[in-house]
């Protein structure tokens, strides 16, 4: 059965800011009812609040993607207050960018966390859910980073890699009436180069940024396309690039 889009209900992960707010923001525009996790929750309860003041139906949750129990949590919260689950979007997501050979391990532990361990989190959370109603779709973020490896990029390159890896997987895996679509955007003005530490690697970051990037809400636009296809369709992946990014 194709339900449209109005009728949806849709969680995503890393809904407080950048790619994840803005899908939320255009989903809900669109009429689907939306379930907001991160763990900012300040951050969360103001774009609820934007949101409903705009006639659109969400929630906030505190999630944190890297704990199984609170991915669980977060799903249960989604079908306890809209019935079901229609679209689980894995977004939440680290870009923490240097050589190999700074040995930043325990920066590497946490991209693995948050961009691996945290998408499995979430199919291991939403999957049952969707298989009970035979109907659902799961879309994973990637990125052109999941397509070809740059130098300080390694280590981030094989979390998204691995993400597309899974999510080819999950498509063929998951069963009657279940979709998987990999989103994998290039570079989006957004808060992911923050948080990389201050030096030639960042330098490097933001003068690619300041190059091309595009708006989160282009990626909230081709994620609205995948979920508005009928049932028979499933978009297997979008590959979004700024025109001016090689
Ligand atoms: P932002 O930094 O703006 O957003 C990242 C989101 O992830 C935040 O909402 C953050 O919320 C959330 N997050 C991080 N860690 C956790 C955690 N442990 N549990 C729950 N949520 C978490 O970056 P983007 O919007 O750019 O990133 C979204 C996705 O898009 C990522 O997967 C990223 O890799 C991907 N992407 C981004 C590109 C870009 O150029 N911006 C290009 C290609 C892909 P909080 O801190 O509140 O928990």
């Amino acid at each position: 059965m194709t339900r449209s889009i109005g009728d949806k209900v849709v969680a995503i992960t890393g809904a407080s800011s950048g790619i994840g707010e803005a899908t939320a923001r255009r989903l809900a525009q669109s009429g689907a009812k939306v379930v907001l996790g991160a763990r900012r929750t300040d951050r969360l309860d103001r774009i609820v609040s934007e949101i409903k003041a705009a006639g659109g139906d969400a929630v906030a949750c505190t999630l944190d993607v890297t704990q199984r129990s609170s991915v669980y949590a977060f799903v249960e919260a989604a079908v306890a207050t809209f019935g079901r689950l229609d679209v689980f979007i894995n977004n939440a997501g680290v870009m923490l960018v240097s050589p190999l050979g700074e040995f930043k391990v325990d920066e590497w532990d946490q991209m693995f966390d948050v961009n691996v361990k945290g998408v499995l989190n979430g199919i291991a959370a939403a999957l049952p859910v969707m298989q009970r109603q035979e109907d659902g779709h799961i879309i994973n973020l990637s990125s052109v980073a999941g397509h070809k490896v740059a130098p300080g990029f390694t280590v981030y390159c094989g979390t998204k890699f691995a993400v597309g890896a899974i999510s080819e997987g999950l498509r063929q895996e998951a069963g009657p009436g279940i979709r998987c679509t990999v989103i994998s955007p290039g570079a989006v003005q957004t808060e992911l180069s923050s948080h990389i530490a201050a030096g030639a690697a960042k330098d490097a970051v933001d003068a690619m940024y300041a190059t091309a990037a595009l708006s989160p809400d282009a990626i909230a636009q081709a994620v609205v396309y995948a979920v508005s296809q009928s049932a028979d369709v499933d978009v297997n992946e979008i590959l979004i690039r700024p025109t001016a990014q090689n």
